[in-house]
């Protein structure tokens, strides 16, 4: 049974230890560094992406995150988990900073007042059964990808969920939703990194 992480500074945290938990996975909250280094996967949660990252940094953490990532640790991001493992946020707060390890740009907040929260059926590439409901929750999207990032899924034409290598990324919270199969996803990219761990990327 891998053991997956996830990010415990602030947000949806018991959310994603459930699904995770229904998902097949032994999941653990990481709020130190020795906790980080314990785990084969980790989850950044939903929340508020500059509270995470000050906390973050605040913790010692966001050095060895980097680290981690950049070694190829499997990282899942919902929302604001999102925008933390983006390469780059296209308005970020002043001083906000990220993970990254994705090659992407996203927008914070992109889908504007009216319609700050709402759900909508999202077809997910890697997810079969149907879609998956999205709720989305004054979530970020996707404004570019690099040439190695996949596009999982759109949504009215921004992509909304993202691979690349062992980093999975969605605007939207399956956490929310009692439908474990993103979290499955993010479990079977887990184990699959534990059989063949990837080369590390400069
Ligand atoms: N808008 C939030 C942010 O910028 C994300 C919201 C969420 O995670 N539901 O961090």
């Amino acid at each position: 049974t891998p053991i997956v992480g996830v990010l415990a500074l602030q947000g949806d945290v018991r959310e994603h230890l459930a699904a995770l938990d229904g998902a097949g996975a032994r999941a653990v909250s990481v709020r130190r560094p020795e906790e980080l280094a314990a785990v084969e996967g980790l989850v950044v949660p939903g929340g508020e992406s500059t509270t995470i990252s000050k906390l973050a940094a605040a913790f010692g953490l966001l050095e060895p995150l980097r680290e981690r990532v950049r070694a190829g640790l499997p990282a899942y991001g919902s929302c604001a988990g999102m925008i933390l493992l983006a390469d780059k946020i296209l308005d970020p707060r002043s001083g906000q900073e990220t993970v990254g390890g994705i090659d992407m740009i996203v927008r914070r907040n992109a889908f504007g007042r009216q319609n700050e929260s709402f759900e909508a059926a999202v077809d997910m590439a890697g997810v079969a059964g149907g879609p998956v409901e999205g709720v989305f929750i004054r979530a970020p999207w996707v404004e570019s990808t690099g040439a190695v990032t996949e596009v999982l899924a759109t949504y009215e034409g921004h992509a909304v969920a993202v691979r690349q290598g062992n980093l999975l990324a969605t605007s939207f919270h399956p956490e929310l939703t009692g439908d474990h199969r993103v979290h499955g996803l993010f479990v079977d990219m887990v184990r699959a990194a534990a059989e063949a761990p990837a080369a590390e990327v400069a």
